[in-house]
């Protein structure tokens, strides 16, 4: 006892509150920044980036003055989680029990994807992070928050874990100290989905906040969420009017579950007809995740789960009549499901391709999106690229983060004294700073940046 309060005095004399950038400032991918207050050393999320791979995919961390005491995870996207693996469990990281759930079949799977990579194509660039052992072990390390989503740490640090919105099991925390409270958003979403909530903060009043920007650069997204559901039900009617099918490549965590809830929606309230819906792989082990924790809340239409992806067994499910795939990967990465199907319907004037979420400008998915018809796209490796002639290839926007407009009110009625601005672009993080006002310290890091708050 004697020792650690002699430990916290030391570490208040070495290094005063401050917050070090070691990922997502600048951009989006490997969240990880370390909060030191009242001497305690907190890492905040722990994720990889999406774009890398190997050791540049990791977060750039550095602790020199000393280990973090705790760590905590927002939420179970890679981008958030995937470096845990290589931090546990000499770190003893928290989280939600949703998230933690969600964490096991996201690290695995992103083991295995590692050592195919490496297998397909030895490379020392590549070279796996961790195995599946590994991603097991830090997985049962993971400590999960009761019930009240409150922590109490050493040197009279209080953590509280609130709803963040965005996906299943998704936190934010307010980190308060007799002296200084924090707000770290992780990724949030500021109006409801069917499948989660919005964040609610109460009536918090944080010293500082530290908050997302994915889209910072845009507005009026949550406003057009409802003419978006209705825009996408007509062009889904058009094709089953045709006795035609439609593929909506969908991420497997998050979208997948919010697209079912929409089209169980779509056909309870009897806006299209009631056809068969299928999912595949991850996405399917995460809906599981998803009933458990939600139970008879969110009551699904009950998905048939496809694994052979064959393309027999692709051909038949495109000719038995309607039906809504939405398959993994949501950019259709190439030889993914979804660019399997692609590959099928891009070149026929029958069926349709609808994305439903972001599209990176370097991903097949985009290419389809947005290039001229008759145009030649790569969706499978080692094959000839697949012509563009379908005119049904349909974009809409059914997001889990929020827009500037949404992002800026957030931080007005939060009334900070300083706003630390991270994971988004730099347009989207400048947009968000110029809507902020000139009363309010506004800063952007850079990685490896440290920030005195
Ligand atoms: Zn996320």
């Amino acid at each position: 006892m004697t020792c650690q309060c002699r430990d916290d005095h030391l570490n208040n004399i070495m290094e005063s509150d401050n917050l070090k950038a070691f990922g997502s400032a600048g951009e989006i991918g490997a969240s990880c920044f370390l909060l030191t207050l009242n001497g305690q050393k907190i890492l905040l999320d722990c994720g990889i980036h999406p774009k890398k791979e190997g050791y540049e995919s990791l977060p750039q961390v550095d602790f020199s003055q000393g280990k973090p005491n705790t760590g905590l995870i927002t939420h179970a996207h890679l981008d958030h989680i995937g470096a845990l693996p290589l931090l546990t469990p000499q770190i003893p990281f928290f989280t939600t029990k949703a998230s933690k759930s969600i964490a096991k079949i996201m690290l695995k799977n992103s083991a295995n994807i590692q050592m195919k990579k490496y297998l397909d194509q030895p490379d020392e660039n590549c070279i796996p992070l961790f195995s599946e052992k590994d991603a097991r072990r830090a997985v049962r390390s993971l400590r999960t928050f009761s019930r009240s989503g409150t922590l109490q740490l050493r040197g009279k640090v209080f953590v509280n874990a609130l709803p963040a919105g965005h996906i299943l099991g998704a936190r934010s925390f307010f980190i308060q100290t007799p002296t200084l409270s924090v707000l770290y958003t992780g990724d949030i979403s500021l109006t409801d989905q069917i499948t989660v909530k919005a964040a609610d903060y109460g009536n918090i009043q944080p010293d500082i906040v530290i908050i997302e920007c994915t889209l910072g650069a845009e507005e009026n997204i949550a406003v057009q969420r409802n003419e978006q559901v209705m825009n996408f039900a007509d062009q889904i009617n058009y094709l089953f009017a045709r006795r035609e099918s439609v593929l909506c490549p969908t991420f497997a965590l998050g979208k997948t579950q919010e697209m079912l809830a929409i089209c169980d929606y779509l056909i309870n309230s009897g806006k299209i007809k009631p056809v068969p819906i299928a999912i595949n792989g991850m996405g399917a082990k995460i809906t599981r995740i998803y009933r458990t924790y939600l139970k008879n809340r969110m009551p699904y239409y009950n998905p048939i789960e496809v694994s052979d992806l064959s393309y027999s067994t692709l051909n038949q499910l495109l000719e038995s009549g309607p039906m809504i795939m939405l398959f993994t990967s949501g950019m259709l990465i190439e030889d993914t499901p979804s660019a399997r199907v692609a590959e099928q319907i891009l070149p026929s004037t029958k069926h349709g391709i609808f994305f439903v979420g972001y599209l990176d400008p370097e991903t097949p998915g985009y290419k389809v999106l947005h290039n001229p018809m008759g145009s030649k796209i790569q969706l499978l490796k080692n094959k000839i690229p697949t012509e563009k002639l379908n005119p049904n290839i349909k974009s809409f926007r059914f997001t889990s983060h929020s827009d500037k407009t949404h992002l800026v009110n957030l931080v007005e009625s939060l009334n900070p004294s300083k706003v630390i601005l991270i994971h988004g672009e730099k347009a989207a993080l400048e947009n968000v700073k110029n809507l902020i006002s000139n009363q309010v310290e506004t800063i952007i890091p850079k990685r490896g940046d440290q920030i005195s708050l």
